[in-house]
């Protein structure tokens, strides 16, 4: 089969053929159909410890179809359509049990990182990471749903609590999450302030709801927060870029009681510059600030993702789509901040 290879770190990816997956009794093969290409793939070709071993293929976010089933799979059938989440846990440990699977202390590692992903026409993935798409959902917006639109979903709802009359900032909102997580906050009742640096990232935004828009070229983030507020700041400000500044901007943004919620990441190894920002106490202590990482979502959570899109309360926003062999191309785009919403693969036929 087709696939794009990672060689080592670094290394741009190129097209190779290369063996079919082999699935052991408890996996399934999938033709893959759509693979969502955004800064997490582009981050672990080049930080070192996050690819367990090369060569690799990448790919996390994908929809495809059943081709084959493992003895012991019961839940899924060849030819079913199916959307997949990324992490590979145990299942068992108290945060697996717990419904909190994005802590997992036997984790196991990421799909198109500790294992091989969607950049290729076929993949192995373990049957109990996939759910089915329902119909009327595309494959390229299953694909999507699977990080993209799904890493808001948590983060708007458990992290940042969003309700009715909230006032949110979202940070990086024209970016591939942060355009869905417009849409959730908005979706969660939310008054959404929506912050980026290019002229069309904020249309995006404002295309997709955001009620503010602030132009992170004209200033200080919270002078812009606190002007569009009447002083009074946002009730949670979802940071999905997380540099030292826009960090420390978001928790001078907050209301009282406000919080902050983590969702990007920018390691060094990539952005060249320490992502670590100071917070003042006597704030955090006299204003009840809270600050929240938010991981991903577990499968239940995904579920509830494909049926927002089915019941068409949000949509995905994918600018660009690439053949397979495109990947490297749009991974160049992404280190440039080039692409507004999300871009895909799409393999069809
Ligand atoms: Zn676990």
């Amino acid at each position: 089969m087709k696939a794009m290879v990672l060689r080592e770190l670094g290394a741009p990816l190129r097209l190779e053929t290369v063996p079919m997956p082999k699935i052991g009794p408890n996996d399934v093969l999938l033709r893959v159909r759509a693979t969502g290409v955004g800064l997490t793939v582009v981050i672990m070709t080049a930080v070192p410890g996050r690819v367990t071993s090369f060569p690799r293929i990448p790919g996390h976010e994908v929809a495809g179809e059943v081709a084959e089933i493992g003895a012991e799979v019961t839940h899924a059938r060849v030819g079913d359509r199916v959307a997949c989440h990324f992490y590979l846990t145990c299942k068992v440990c108290r945060f697996c049990r717990s419904g909190r699977e994005t802590l997992c202390t036997a984790f196991r590692g990421y799909v198109g990182m500790a294992c091989d992903g969607g950049y290729a026409e076929y993949m192995a993935i373990p049957a109990a990471n996939v759910t089915p798409i329902p119909a009327g959902v595309s494959d390229l917006d299953a694909a999507i749903a699977a990080d993209a639109i799904a890493t808001p979903y948590h983060a708007c709802r458990e992290e940042a609590r969003i309700g009715p009359g909230d006032s949110v900032l979202i940070v990086g909102a024209g970016g591939g999450v942060g355009i869905h997580g417009v849409q959730m906050a908005k979706l969660c009742g939310g008054w959404v302030l929506a912050a980026d640096i290019t002229d069309e990232k904020l249309g995006a935004a404002r295309d997709c709801g955001a009620d503010a828009l602030i132009d992170g070229r004209r200033g200080d983030l919270a002078t812009q927060v606190q002007a569009l507020t009447d002083g009074r700041g946002v009730d949670a400000a979802i940071d999905f870029v997380a540099s030292r500044e826009t960090l420390e901007g978001s928790v001078k943004s907050l209301a009282r009681a406000g919080r902050l919620v983590i969702i990007g990441s920018r390691p060094k190894a990539v952005f060249g510059v320490e992502a670590s920002f100071t917070v003042d106490p006597a704030q955090m202590l006299y204003n009840m600030l809270e600050i929240h990482g938010s991981r991903y979502v577990t499968l239940a959570e995904l579920q509830q993702t494909l049926e927002l899109l089915r019941q068409r309360r949000i949509r995905s926003v994918v600018t660009r789509t690439f053949p397979l062999e495109g990947a490297e191309e749009a991974h160049e785009l992404l280190r440039k901040n080039a692409l507004v919403g999300r871009a895909a693969l799409l393999q069809e036929g």
